[in-house]
Order: structure tokens, then C-alpha cells, then sequence
């Protein structure tokens, strides 16, 4: 993993170095994953370290597990930890300093002033971090490149210029902390993109990770009504959305337009969130449950990203439909002070804690299906259990 031609003149200056070797759970192309001893000296590009108090999984990660790898890859990539050594320059830009606890967006835009989504801020559409192009992003980037240290599910990761840094209250919740991102998500995809304010009524198809996080996001947003959808597998999960304050609706192969009728009294959504990707059915749903000005938000792609539109529906309800993918930095500040200020609710979701010597375990059995009922899967770094607790 380490290449001592590559080491670069250390980056940091006069601060605290991380420890010279650092475990790391390094995931392979062929869907295992090992701890491994990775070398802090050999990095390239780094203007600090980051000592990583928790990575958050989601089905990013599940799914970049299941399709195989490119190269072995430390995964990670909703991280939090605190700074151990910063740059001067970069932490005058951040305004951050070691000892700050910050929490990491994935995102490594270019950050060029010639780049239309860097120049306003809109890094997720930036070319080189988007992962359907450049793919320049934290626990995406190969093991094989520099320390290897570029993703979460290690005690270490580098710092480089173009991280995205966002400062957290030292006394917030280390599992509330945990949700940084995928809260951040829900809110760009239930409040920006959706529109869900005061009175809304907020329909969200899958209670997974996004599901249960827009849940949390209808719910601070004001939604008047929320009701969650989940197949007849996800009963543990519906009832963490219950106990959010979402109506559960068991989906027995049903319509889906009719539950959604039953589930609002007839009067239908305004915002109709898709987390699993039903495609077609979804669209066909949103054309029969929209309310006037309702919107359709997509943010799974399932096997049917092709389906046929109802555009008389569309007219006439002024209603709009929209993909959505990742987040923007003002809804990470708005996701940080919701779960600081204690509105998010998320408290009263499971962490379910992996130490690195567990993620090879846990990732498995994700990508099989069988991950534990709360899908709150949290990789601690720092955590050392004893041998036969394992
Ligand atoms: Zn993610
Ligand atoms: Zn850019």
C-alpha cells in the first residue's frame, strides 16, 4: 500500500503528526475487506489529519461493495473526527485549527474558478468528484494511491485542499454526529427539493438510511402528515418511523396509489419521496396522489429508470418532478444545527457500532441483505474490542 518513493515533504508544519502506521479496513474488488497497518508517511497531497471518531455506512457503500471495486479502497465516507494537524493556510481558508471536531462532505471538487459547480458552490456537480465522472471522492479513492488514508473506516485519514470541512459542537452526540450527511441529504431532498414545510404532507417511499432520515427532516420542516411505505421485510424499520412520528404503511403488493389514498385520507401528498428507485411506479403513483404544486423527488435509481410520463397530470397539477443526488453545503450548516439543537428526533435511532475488525462482517452482510434492523451502521475506528467479544 505504501510506495517510499512517493513520500512527500511533510505537509504539515509545526503541529502534531499522526502515528506513523494507523489501522485501516481496506475493502477489495472481490468483496472482502481486511484490516491492514498503512503508512501516515507516505501520503501525498496532505495539509492535515483528520482522527476519525465515526464513518457512517450507507448504500453508496453497500452498493460500490456489492458491484466490485475498482482497487482496494479504504470505504468511508459520511465522516466525523477531529482535526490532529492542519496546515496554516488551510486552516486560515477553513477556519478550523486542531483539536476542532469537524464532520467531512465526501466531495473533493477541483475548486477551480473555471469550473461552473465550484465557482457557486454546487461542488456535488462538480466533474471531478462526480461519481459518474472523476470520482475524486473521501472513501472512493484508491488504497493504492498515496498513504491509502482517503476514506473513513481507518483511525486516520489525510486532509487534502479540496476537502470539504464543516465545524461540529464539541458536546454534540457522537451517534446524533454520525448523521451529519445523510440527515443533510434528507433535508436537500425532502425541504429543498421537495418543498416540505409547515402543513406539508410528506409521503416517502423506503425506510432505509435516506427514508428514515427524511422522515427526521419532514418532521423538522413542520409536515403536518408524514407516512412511510416499506415491503413486508422492513417491519423493524417502519417501526423506527413510527416512533419518528410517521404513519407506517406495509406495502403487500399493493397499489401503491391506493395506499397512498388510504394512507392520507384522500387527500393525497405533497411531497412523494422515492428512496428505492421504483421508477415507472413512482412516476405513475405521483400522476394519480400529487396534490396542486406536489413534487416527485427521485433519489434511487431502481431497474426501471424508464418509464412513461403522465403529462396531462403534470399540467394540470403544476407539479414537478425532480432527481436528486447528495447535498449542498448550506444544508450540511442547516443539518448540524437541527441535530445540535436537538429538533432532528434521530436520537431515538439504534447506532449500531462496527469496529474495523467488524466491517468485513458487517459490509458482507449488507450487501446480502441481512444488515441489522436499524439502519443507523456506525464504523468506529477508535473502538478495540476485546478478543471474545468479537
Ligand atoms: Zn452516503
Ligand atoms: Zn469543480
Amino acid at each position: 500500500m505504501t510506495n517510499s518513493a512517493d513520500i512527500d515533504i511533510a505537509p504539515t508544519r509545526s503541529l502534531a503528526r499522526p502515528p506513523r502506521l494507523v489501522r485501516a479496513a481496506v475493502s477489495m474488488p472481490d468483496t472482502t475487506t481486511t484490516v491492514r497497518h498503512l503508512d501516515t508517511d507516505a501520503a501525498v497531497g496532505a495539509v492535515g489529519w483528520l482522527k476519525v471518531e465515526s464513518s457512517a455506512v450507507c448504500g453508496t457503500d453497500v452498493s460500490l461493495y456489492r458491484g466490485g471495486l475498482d482497487s482496494p479502497t479504504v470505504l468511508g465516507h459520511h465522516v466525523v473526527g477531529t482535526v490532529v494537524s492542519l496546515d496554516e493556510t488551510q486552516a486560515t481558508s477553513w477556519d478550523v485549527r486542531p483539536g476542532d471536531r469537524v464532520a467531512l462532505e465526501e466531495y473533493l471538487p477541483c475548486r477551480s474558478a473555471d469550473c461552473p459547480a465550484c465557482r457557486t458552490r454546487d461542488y456535488r456537480m462538480c466533474p471531478q468528484t462526480d461519481l459518474w465522472q472523476g470520482k475524486r471522492r473521501v472513501g472512493l479513492v484508491s488504497a493504492e494511491d498515496g498513504s491509502g488514508l482517503h476514506g473513513g473506516n481507518a483511525e486516520y485519514m489525510q486532509l487534502t485542499a479540496n476537502s470539504l470541512v464543516y465545524r461540529l459542537p464539541a458536546n454534540l452526540d457522537a451517534d446524533l454526529a454520525a448523521w451529519t450527511q445523510p440527515f443533510a441529504n434528507a433535508l436537500d431532498w425532502t425541504v429543498d427539493a421537495g418543498g416540505a414545510e409547515e402543513g406539508s404532507t410528506v409521503v416517502v417511499i423506503g425506510p432505509g438510511y435516506h427514508g428514515i432520515a427524511a422522515v427526521a427532516a419532514a418532521r423538522a420542516a413542520g409536515a403536518a402528515r408524514i407516512v412511510v411505505i416499506g415491503v413486508p421485510d422492513s417491519a423493524g424499520r417502519l417501526e423506527i418511523a413510527e416512533s419518528l412520528g410517521a404513519a407506517p404503511v406495509v406495502n403487500n403488493n399493493a397499489s401503491l396509489p391506493d395506499l397512498i389514498w388510504r394512507a392520507t385520507d384522500g387527500e393525497g401528498a405533497d411531497v412523494l419521496l422515492d428512496t428505492v428507485g421504483l421508477g415507472g411506479e413512482a412516476v405513475a403513483a405521483a400522476a394519480r396522489v400529487l396534490r396542486k404544486r406536489g413534487r416527485l423527488v427521485i433519489g434511487g435509481l431502481g431497474s426501471t429508470p424508464v418509464c412513461e410520463l403522465d403529462l396531462k397530470s403534470l399540467v394540470r397539477g403544476a407539479n414537478t418532478i425532480v432527481g436528486v443526488r447528495g447535498r449542498s453545503p448550506e444544508a450540511v450548516r442547516r443539518s448540524i444545527d437541527i441535530l445540535a439543537d436537538g429538533r432532528s428526533g434521530l436520537e431515538i435511532v439504534p447506532a449500531i457500532d462496527v469496529d474495523l475488525d467488524q466491517v468485513d462482517d458487517m459490509l458482507g452482510r449488507m450487501a446480502a441483505g441481512q444488515g441489522p434492523v436499524s439502519p443507523h451502521v456506525v464504523i468506529r475506528p477508535q473502538l478495540r474490542r476485546p478478543i471474545d467479544q468479537k
